[in-house]
């Protein structure tokens, strides 16, 4: 099973796609339960931020997902220490990512216990890329140390 998502892994994305949105489809009280208690951690979380701040963010990683680096079209605002990881809801804990991204990482601890695509990937990388990924690795340690 292992081997074969191994070699397939868009056939094996598009099972998995599938078989979500069919759970979705047939548990709609789980899927709402799950949006009102992400809902509930996010309004518990320490800290508020603006949306000013989030464009602030974006700029600061060139539109890059601070996570694999590609260009997003779509971010997603990423908590470095996840909500549930006692992670606050100020703009120092806050990076952009992309959806798939954030959603791979869930509610685990970077470079801990998640290790970033970006470290996984085996082609050179360009010094814009070196500079957001710093500036993102100068964060996480500035966050971890408070
Ligand atoms: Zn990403």
């Amino acid at each position: 099973m292992k081997k074969w998502i191994a070699e397939n892994p868009e056939r094996a994305r598009t099972i998995r796609i599938r078989a979500t949105k069919k759970y979705a489809k047939n548990h709609p009280e789980r899927i709402l339960a799950s949006v009102h208690r992400r809902r509930a951690r996010v309004k518990a979380a320490d800290g508020f931020y603006t949306e000013q701040e989030v464009q602030r963010q974006l700029d600061s990683q060139f539109g890059l997902c601070c996570w694999c680096l590609k260009p997003m079209l779509e971010y997603t605002v990423e908590h470095l220490i996840p909500l549930d990881r006692n992670g606050s809801n100020w703009t120092i804990n806050l990076l952009c990512a992309c959806r798939s991204c954030n959603c791979s990482k869930k509610h685990l601890l970077p470079f801990y216990e998640w290790t970033p695509p970006f470290l996984r990937r085996d082609k050179p990388c360009s010094p814009l890329e070196w500079l957001v990924f710093w500036r993102v690795v100068e964060r996480f340690v500035e966050v971890v140390a408070m």
